[in-house]
């Protein structure tokens, strides 16, 4: 007899024959986090576990994690196989012992299990030669430039703490503050910030040593008063500029950060930055509010709206990339209870923004513990498949351009790791 888990991703598999099989499992494994035999440890090639590159991403804390589980945890897997033959598809690990979804160690190397029923063979991403070299600090150069979606992305936290500050400010979803204290706990070497000279020095070694890596993303948490003296933008911005100015257009340059003025979005754009993502995190506004309530406060909905609008003409509309966090529209105490209601909230967003040509991305909602929202139970996968149709069909009729800085769309291509929207993307 089929457990509820797989009852529901069958189910969906069947009623969703538009969807690309691979999207609807990816979506699952990310929903539910993934747990792990700890000989798969051992016996795997040697590989990338994960960085811990910002938030936690994890269903558990670290202190809960048994064995070698918060050390070796790999960043991502690829599954590919199984008996729905799916094509390579990576997907970001989200911990959680409890999980239905297991990696298990085969005759053949990893597997991945739905209660026992194999789902495909995995792989993790091996680390890029880079990993091997030393900064003169003495940090590991997984710390300061982490490498994501098998490779394509480099990440680097300039400041890996935010200034919205406790549950009446922070993300509700967002546990970056939490997860550096953890991490700091757990004797990780943590950087709060990130020296332009050694992110310097460590793309120093990408360069040298990597051909794979084809953007970097710069970000950190908010910065509300200053940061070493400086508000926001002056504080990102100089990164962009050092390294546009050592590397000029070497990767595509993103940076992850607040609703600027124009005139702040045109400096961003003069120092080489390409691609801007003023996260717009959930679209309904009584939402926005109670749940992204520093945000709310220090800048405002409508506000915040105008000026993705207004980034739009300085970075033109294509590289505006906000960024909801999927599901969580259905967090409790406030949001909708019922699918069809998120949906349709949050596909009115995605109306508003792909009417103006800004093409918003999402990620998939970790209720993540340590944060204000964690603990809870995801969305139901439905939810994740209707989103994922509601996405491709507002894309497909304003005849949108594939979003930049993302690298292949579509199954068996698609490399970002945390939802399957580009999964979903159709040839033109
Ligand atoms: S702005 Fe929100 S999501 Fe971003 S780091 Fe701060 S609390 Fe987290």
């Amino acid at each position: 007899m089929l457990s509820s888990t797989a009852l529901e991703l069958y189910g969906q598999l069947e009623q969703r024959a538009d969807l690309p099989a691979e999207a609807i499992v990816k979506q699952d494994v990310l929903r539910l986090g993934l747990g792990f035999d700890e000989q798969v440890f051992s016996r795997a090639p040697e590989y990338k576990p994960k960085d811990y590159f910002i938030f936690s991403f994890d269903m558990v804390p670290l202190s809960a994690m048994e064995g070698t589980l918060a050390q070796r945890a790999p960043e991502e897997i690829r599954l590919s196989g199984g008996p729905l033959n799916l094509l390579p598809t990576v997907i970001s690990v989200r911990v959680n012992p409890q999980s239905p979804y297991r990696v298990a160690w085969r005759e053949d190397g990893p597997r991945l299990l739905l209660e026992g029923e194999d789902l495909g063979a995995v792989e993790f991403h091996r680390k890029p030669a880079f990993y091997g070299a030393r900064l003169s600090s003495g940090k590991v150069i997984s710390e300061i430039v982490p490498v994501l979606e098998w490779g394509y992305l480099l990440y680097i936290t300039a400041y890996r703490l935010c200034q919205y500050w406790g549950t009446k400010e922070e993300c509700q979803f967002c546990d970056i503050n939490e997860n550096y204290r953890q991490q700091r706990d757990a004797g990780r070497p943590y950087t709060a910030v990130k020296p332009i000279a050694t992110v310097l020095e460590a793309l120093e070694h990408v360069a040298e040593k990597d051909t794979t890596a084809q953007a970097y993303t710069l970000t950190g948490g908010s910065i509300t008063s200053s940061l070493q003296g400086q508000s926001e933008v002056d504080f990102y911005l100089r990164y962009i500029e050092a390294i546009e100015d050592r590397f000029p257009g070497r990767w595509i340059s993103k940076a992850v950060v607040q609703a600027f003025k124009k005139e702040d979005c045109q400096r961003l754009k003069a120092a080489g930055l390409k691609i801007y993502h003023p996260n717009f995190e959930v679209w309904d506004a009584r939402l926005f509010a109670a749940i992204c309530p520093g945000k709310d406060q220090h800048i405002g909905r409508d506000l915040w709206l105008r000026r993705v609008v207004e980034a739009a003409e300085v970075f033109g509309p294509s590289c505006v990339i906000p960024n909801f966090v999927a599901g969580v529209e259905m967090s409790q105490p406030h949001g909708f209870t019922v699918v069809d209601e998120a949906i349709a909230s949050t596909r009115a967003g995605l109306e508003f923004f792909m009417g103006h040509g800004v093409v918003p991305r999402f990620t998939t909602w970790c209720p993540e513990p340590l944060s204000a929202l964690g603990g809870q139970a995801p969305p139901p996968l439905e939810y994740y498949c209707k989103l994922l149709v509601a996405w491709r069909e507002v894309f497909e009729s304003h005849q949108l351009p594939v979003p930049p800085g993302y690298g292949p769309a579509g199954p068996g291509r698609a490399l970002f790791s945390v939802s399957a929207f580009m999964d979903v993307i159709r040839p033109a």
